[in-house]
């Protein structure tokens, strides 16, 4: 933390360090893809093309575009948010970073929570655990309410997967879902997984016949989920405690940026350095999302 601080004391030490994530070829006009740049004196971190005289400052067209705070504040809330092995509220942010108000918090933590999901990962391979399951959310007058039985009533459907090498997990899935047909999970898995996947689900009708993967299904008898399907259950779990313990319950709007939250974390929770990193090159190449697309409601 201390050799973080040190690292990234400074405005320019952050800017240099976007610029070489941004660009590690060297400069490239995003308007006419010229390479001969001037670094501009009027404006912070800001290059003029030479050919086509476009300027381009080293934060467009990322999620830090055209913010007001200092990119030292979003180089911390990344290392925060990236490295905390539980995650951090807009609350706590607030407090780490003795921000003002919690509406900027709230919103740094929303624009780094879209760039947790890197474009180029690959599917997951191998041997892979899928499920479904049930959470329940928080509303706006505070408490979680649990799931009724009634479909569609109180309910997050959410679908799950988890990679296992050698007898231990390794990458997960997790997708926000309308519903439990064949329709939604197999769209689920076929995203998430590679082609020839040895693929282990329950025997729920809606995973049979997936074409290209192999599949597993176990039968269960009463109670054995957590025994036949073990790493997906605890997956779940954990998702469940988190969410309950960081947010004090997860809200329906924006639930699949916190699942990708949750799976950002996950799979690089043996590499929590190297996370920062990759948020910071993911947010990098992120179209920043303006205020009115963050706070938009669940459908
Ligand atoms: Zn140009």
């Amino acid at each position: 933390m201390l050799e973080f601080q040190g690292r990234f004391a400074t405005e320019g030490a952050c800017a240099e360090y976007l610029f070489e994530r941004r660009w590690p070829e060297g400069f490239v006009c995003p308007g006419c893809g010229g390479g001969r740049a001037w670094l501009l004196k009027t404006k912070a971190f800001t290059y003029e093309c030479a050919d086509c005289r476009r300027q381009t400052s080293v934060t467009a067209g990322t999620i830090m575009h055209a913010s007001k705070l200092p990119l030292t504040m979003w180089f911390w809330a990344a290392f925060l948010m990236a490295t905390h092995s539980n995650g951090i509220s807009a609350l706590q942010l607030q407090s780490q970073l003795s921000l003002g108000s919690y509406r900027t918090a709230w919103m740094l933590a929303a624009k780094l929570r879209r760039a947790m999901v890197n474009p180029e990962r690959a599917p997951l391979s191998g041997l892979v655990e899928a499920d479904e399951t049930i959470i329940p959310f928080r509303t706006k007058s505070d408490p979680v309410v649990v799931p009724a039985g009634r479909s569609g009533v109180g309910k997050m459907l959410v679908a799950g997967a988890v990679e296992i090498d050698g007898g231990t997990p390794r990458r997960a899935r997790l997708k926000v879902i309308d519903g439990f047909g064949k329709q939604e999970l197999q769209a689920f898995v076929l995203g998430a997984v590679a082609p020839q996947t040895q693929l282990v689900t329950d025997d729920w009708p809606s995973y049979q016949n997936l074409p290209g993967v192999r599949h597993d299904a176990i039968t269960l008898g009463p109670m054995a989920a957590h025994i036949a399907l073990p790493w997906i259950h605890r997956l779940f779990s954990n998702l469940k405690r988190w969410g309950l313990g960081v947010y004090h319950g997860l809200r329906k709007t924006n639930l699949q940026h916190y699942l990708d939250e949750f799976v950002f974390r996950f799979n690089r929770r043996r590499t929590r350095h190297a996370a920062f990193d990759t948020l910071l090159v993911i947010g990098a190449r992120t179209t920043p999302a303006p205020y009115r697309v963050l706070i938009r409601k669940a459908a």
